[in-house]
């Protein structure tokens, strides 16, 4: 049976409510990504590989990209990483920043290699006050911003030995510091991150140096964890920040493939409504009353349709409890009950198919509407059908 149903896909006629508005920033490139207030935020990871194995970090790379990351850092510890970074920032189709530590002279390599940013370490860059100048001066002639990375784990001594520990204070000292010196310099295309592996420390840091400077802020709660619990530290504290409007670019820092990095720092700012929405699956936990496995539904559903890139809400409900209602809020939904599955589009039964029908039913319904709004998932979509008996 055809279906005359309107379908709004969920597409908003204003912009969706966000929590607050972006603390605004001065405004600088990383390549051809903007970083400030006036700009999308944007999502970061970082290369496992070793970056001086070309062809392995440019793999990497590609998949990173494939997943949507804006930007992404390489680390430089070795001089053939330093030589390196020529071929990928050459090959990379996003901007590279090289991570240095230590070893102010491959600040200067990474400039000359093309390199998008440069990332320094205020704890660990040894005699690197004698050389701000020459930095800043080699930065600000190629156009290239430098992030700031202060870092709970490995705070400049000095400011160890003032605070006792890493504190919020120590993190921001530390960073406006270090900015200070470029500043006397005349350079300001800074960005700031105020690392800490505690959540709510993390939190009090960026709220702290928010309040004192206008630079844009990379938001990272580090060594996070594994992907589950880093993924909440990460939600949880990035949530508090940027519901304040706190935060330019993020980076999820998790002990798992960088990808998932992506994957999770997508979601965030989706939930948020600071970007586009794109699938969302709306399931429930299920309970006694429910008529079908819920969970193996929902994952059905999720991996059957992972990559479309169009927005699309999906209710996905164990009964015919709650199910009509969040249906007719979704642009597609299911009620299950009776071994039987009622498809809803906007609200309306579209037809009753068994159980073991639901699954390729609500992938067949997504993908028709996709192609009625003229609308086709980008490349690199997996949407197919994906049922597991
Ligand atoms: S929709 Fe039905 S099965 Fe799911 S949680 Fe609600 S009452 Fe339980």
């Amino acid at each position: 049976m055809s279906t005359t149903v309107p379908i709004g896909l969920g597409i908003p006629d204003a912009p969706p409510p966000i929590l607050a508005p972006r603390r605004k920033t001065r405004q600088i490139f990383v390549g051809p990504v903007g970083m400030g207030s006036e700009h999308p935020i944007s999502v970061q990871s970082m290369c496992t590989t070793k970056t001086h194995d070309v062809n392995a970090t440019l793999q990497q790379i590609a998949q990173l990209t494939a997943s949507g990351c804006d930007i992404v850092r390489v680390a430089c510890p070795k001089p053939v990483d330093a030589e390196a970074l020529p071929a990928i920032a050459r090959k990379s189709p996003i901007p590279v920043v090289a991570d240095i530590h230590f070893q102010p002279k491959y600040i200067f390599q990474a400039i000359d290699a093309g390199c998008a940013a440069i990332r320094v370490n205020p704890g660990n860059i040894k005699e690197f006050d004698g050389r701000v100048k020459e930095v800043a001066k080699a930065a600000g002639d190629a156009g290239i911003p430098i992030r700031i990375g202060v870092n709970g784990g490995s705070l400049d001594k000095r400011l160890l030995e003032k605070y006792g520990k890493a504190t919020p204070e120590a993190l921001v000292e530390s960073a406006t510091w270090e900015a200070g010196l470029f500043e006397e310099h005349g350079f300001g295309d800074i960005a700031i991150s105020v690392k800490h592996s505690d959540p709510v420390l993390m939190v009090e840091a960026y709220r702290q140096l928010a309040e004192v400077t206008d630079y844009p802020l990379h938001l990272g709660v580090t060594e996070a964890g594994p992907k589950f619990m880093g993924t909440i530290k990460s939600s949880v504290a990035f949530g508090a920040l940027l519901s304040q409007g706190i935060g330019d670019t993020i980076r999820v820092s998790l002990s798992a493939d960088p990808v998932e990095e992506i994957k999770v720092g997508d979601q965030i700012l989706q939930a948020l409504n600071l970007r586009p929405r794109k699938l969302e699956i709306v399931s429930c936990p299920s309970c006694g009353r429910a008529q079908v496995d819920v969970y193996k539904l929902a994952e059905e559903v999720t991996a059957g349709l992972e990559g479309m890139e169009f927005p699309l809400r999906v209710a996905v409900m164990g009964c015919v409890v709650n199910g009509p209602g969040e249906a007719r809020d979704a642009d597609l939904g299911v009620a299950s009950g009776n071994g039987k599955g009622q498809i809803f589009v906007k609200g309306e039964v579209v037809k009753t198919v068994p159980e073991a029908k639901i699954v390729e039913t609500l992938i067949e319904e997504a993908m028709r509407i996709a192609e009625e709004d003229g609308l086709e998932a980008v490349e690199g979509t997996k949407a197919e059908v994906r049922v597991t008996k």
